[in-house]
């Protein structure tokens, strides 16, 4: 594996650093832990070194709020704009997202806003109340990424569409692929149906599904 990282975190202070700072240094390697963003850092509850400064020679451009969400299915990062929701992702799919943000100049600090709608809506999605999600979306896309995804978001409950259909609905019939490119990028996880939810499922190679899975909703 190659490490872009520039972020080293120690487990047990729960600081981060810049490489070469001098306290960070003595850090023990089994204490080490790398970052690829600062905006990961901090989703998993470290903050920035006093020292090393690491957050000085950013400057956002944009803040988002983050938020850690426990569900049957694993722990979600979700992160929200004023407008709506940006993002809900798995922890291991989020770091590639938090670090093509921070390029971005996009920064992400813990939500302070209690019961937010999204966590309700979710909280019913989990145990089997809800299937549809009824919120505002931001989501952060190409103009051809964000059809697409609007696409998946009206597909009904239980019908399959493959990419070959979809892109011919949206007037770009030779686009299959970057259907299927665009499908794969999704970042809005589980409102907006996607192959690693189990709520779509890969049917064959070209074909997707809404589908209740034993995490998903009930009467399917
Ligand atoms: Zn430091």
């Amino acid at each position: 594996m190659v490490l872009k990282t520039v972020i080293i975190g120690c487990r047990t202070t729960k600081i981060y650093c810049r490489p070469g700072c001098p306290p960070g240094r003595r850090t023990k390697p089994e204490n080490k832990v790398y970052f690829s963003s600062r905006n990961e850092a901090r989703v998993k509850g470290y903050r920035a070194c006093k020292v090393c400064k690491p957050d000085e020679l950013f400057k956002a451009r944009e803040t988002l709020f983050f938020t850690r969400y426990h569900s049957p299915l694993g722990t979600y990062i979700l992160a929200r704009s004023e407008k709506g929701v940006v993002c809900i992702k798995t922890e291991e799919q989020a770091p590639k997202f938090l670090a093509r943000w921070e390029r971005e100049g996009i920064e992400l600090k813990g939500d302070d806003k209690k019961k937010l709608k999204l966590i309700n809506q979710l909280d019913a999605y989990f145990e089997k109340k809800r299937r549809r999600f009824d919120l505002l979306l931001d989501m952060r896309g190409t103009p051809f990424q964000l059809q697409v995804w609007d696409f998946l978001l009206n597909i009904p409950w239980g019908e399959t569409r493959t990419y070959g259909q979809t892109a011919k609905t949206l007037g770009r019939p030779k686009a299959a692929r970057a259907v299927g490119r665009a499908v794969g990028t999704n970042p809005v996880s589980i409102v907006v149906p996607l192959p690693q939810d189990n709520r779509i499922r890969r049917q064959s190679d070209r074909l997707w599904r809404w589908t209740g899975q034993k995490d998903g909703p009930p009467g399917t």
